[in-house]
Parts: C-alpha cells; structure tokens; sequence
C-alpha cells in the first residue's frame, strides 16, 4: 500500500502526461482525466487510474493538478463541476499558462466553490518535468502550498513559492519569457549580421554564451540601482551604449539585413538619452519601462 498523498491530474496534453507520469513514478495515487480519453491509455498501462467524468477526478484526491491549453478550458471543465459540491475542501493547483488577472479570478471562483486554490507556472518543457533543475513557480496562500510542498516539489526541484497574491506566478512567468525572447532576439540579429559576412552561427554561438553569462552578472547590480532609483554609470554610460547602439544599426544596414531590432533598441535609449539620462547607467531607461506606451511627458 502506498502511503503517498493521492493526486488528480486533469488534462493529458504533452505538459500534463508528464506531470502525470511523475507522480506515479513517484509512487502516488495517481487519477487522471482527459478530454480525449484515448490518451490517458498510456498512463493507466502504468498504474493511473481512470476518472469516469471531471467529478468524478476532481473528489478522487485532496489534491487536484489542472494542466490543459488555457484558462477558458480549465473554465470549460471546472466551471459545471463547481454547481456540486465536488470541489469542497479540494486544493486546486492550476499550472495552465494564464495572465495574473486569469489566475486572481480563478482563485476568486474556486473560493465560491469551497476550494483553495494555487496557480502556478511551469518554465521548463515536459522533458524537464521531474528534474532537479525544473522551475516550477507557485503562487497563493503559502500554508496550502507548504502543506502540499511534498508533492509538489518533485514536478521541479527548483519549485518556489513566490508569495499569496495569486497573480504572481503569471507575472513571473511572463517576465522571464519577455527577458528569453529578448537575449534570443539579440542572437538572432548577431547570427544574421555575421552570417551575412559568412560566419556560421555555431561559431558565434561560444562567444554568444559568454556573453549572456557576463550581462547575467549584471543584474543583481542593477536590480539593486532600480529598487534604490539611482543609476551611476561606473561602468558605461547610455552615452556611450548609444553610440554603439548605431554601430549595430550600422553594421545590419551594411549587411544588408534588417535593422529592425536594432532600430528599436536604439529608438529606446534615444528617448531616455532626450530625457535626460544620458550619463546615467543603462538601468536609468527603467523609467521609460514604467510608463504606459505613448505615455510620455
Ligand atoms: P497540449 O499538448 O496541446 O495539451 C493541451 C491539453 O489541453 C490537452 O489535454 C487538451 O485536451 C486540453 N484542452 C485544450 N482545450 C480544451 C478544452 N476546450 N476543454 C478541455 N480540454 C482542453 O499542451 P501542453 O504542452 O500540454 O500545454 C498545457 C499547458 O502547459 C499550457 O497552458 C502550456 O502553455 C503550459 N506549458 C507547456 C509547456 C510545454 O513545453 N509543453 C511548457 C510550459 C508550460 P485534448 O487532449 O482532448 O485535446
């Protein structure tokens, strides 16, 4: 006999098959459902059990994890089983990718419907699922997270709390996916300005390495600048990055390929150079950050 906590883990799709799969490995109770049935198969061949309907899912265990493709298909799911009373005293732990204002009202409703309720953020794929390294961020009042903590941490070894506003997770979530897309999109404008000049990619890629670990360096440093409003510029002032900015533009027009990216970067620190923050340190165009777009004085 098992004395691991049951689980429920609502929707199969490629992330909830393997947090799924986990838990069972694990050696936890495991029920699941989906909306294609078909694909519960595999993990029932492996000990899971079937839920005849989403009720029926939702009262197998304390504890229920909902992974499916976005916020109105939790809703889709949850929102004729919340009419019963199939959701009191449940722990809904919501790792479907939303917005913080999706997550709020979601906790809000699950309130109505006698549950408490978690929202999370997964940031790794589902091959990560499982690993010491997986981050997977939660976000709701900390005593049902720590009491759940257990099971929870072995989706990702680097598993947070992050604090009880339910939106934060989402927040988080975004905010490390704008700050990959951006390091992303200054590689691929390397990759094109070089490989016009006919350097392969792979031989920019050490040096490209490098260099995001040397700006990863950076950040405590000017994380602590915009919490205190100062930006001195012992290291380079906007000044100078501007000057450079225009290099790249520059360099990409030479190339022949698209300016695009540059232009924005560049367009950026113009104006917070225009507002006055020119021999200031790069963190000083937080101030541009802040303001609405189209906002400015
Ligand atoms: P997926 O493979 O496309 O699976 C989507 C799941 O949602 C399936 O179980 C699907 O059911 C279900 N679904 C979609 N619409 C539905 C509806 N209207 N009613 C009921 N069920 C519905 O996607 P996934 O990769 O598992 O992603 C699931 C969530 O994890 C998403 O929010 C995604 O952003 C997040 N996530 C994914 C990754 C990743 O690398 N895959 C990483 C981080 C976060 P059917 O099987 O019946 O279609």
């Amino acid at each position: 006999m098992s004395t691991a906590a049951p689980v429920t883990v609502i929707g199969l799709g490629l992330m909830g098959h393997a947090l799924a799969e986990t838990f069972l490995r694990e050696g936890h109770p495991t029920t699941v459902w989906n909306r294609t049935a078909a694909k519960a198969e595999p993990l029932v061949a492996k000990g899971a059990a079937l839920a005849g309907s989403v009720a029926d899912a939702v009262t197998a265990s304390p504890l229920v994890v909902v992974c499916v493709l976005d916020y109105d298909a939790v809703h889709a799911l949850l929102d004729p089983v919340g009419d019963g009373d199939a959701l009191d005293g449940r722990v809904l732990v919501n790792l479907t990718s939303g917005t913080s204002e999706g997550a709020r009202e979601m906790a809000e409703w699950a309130a109505r419907h006698g549950a408490t309720y978690l929202d999370g953020a997964i940031l790794t794929d589902p091959g990560g699922i499982g690993t010491a390294d997986a981050v997977v961020l939660h976000s709701g009042p900390r005593a049902v997270f720590e009491a759940h903590e257990s099971t929870l941490r072995l989706l990702g070894g680097a598993t947070t709390h992050l604090g009880e506003d339910h939106g934060l997770a989402s927040l988080y979530d975004v905010s490390v996916l704008g700050l990959m897309w951006g390091i992303l999109n200054g590689f691929l404008q390397g990759a094109a300005v070089l490989g016009a000049a006919g350097v392969d990619a792979s031989a920019f890629a050490p040096l490209a390495s490098t260099s995001i670990r040397t700006v990863a360096d950076w950040v405590g440093g000017y994380a602590e600048q915009i919490d205190k409003g100062e930006f001195p510029a012992p290291d380079a002032t906007l000044d100078t990055h501007l000057a450079s900015m225009d290099h790249l533009v520059h360099a990409s027009e030479s190339a022949g390929v698209s300016t695009e990216f540059p232009k924005f970067v560049k367009a950026l620190a113009a104006r917070s150079v225009a507002d006055g923050h020119g021999a200031e340190g790069y963190a000083a165009m937080i101030e541009l950050f802040r303001k609405p777009s189209g906002d400015r004085e």
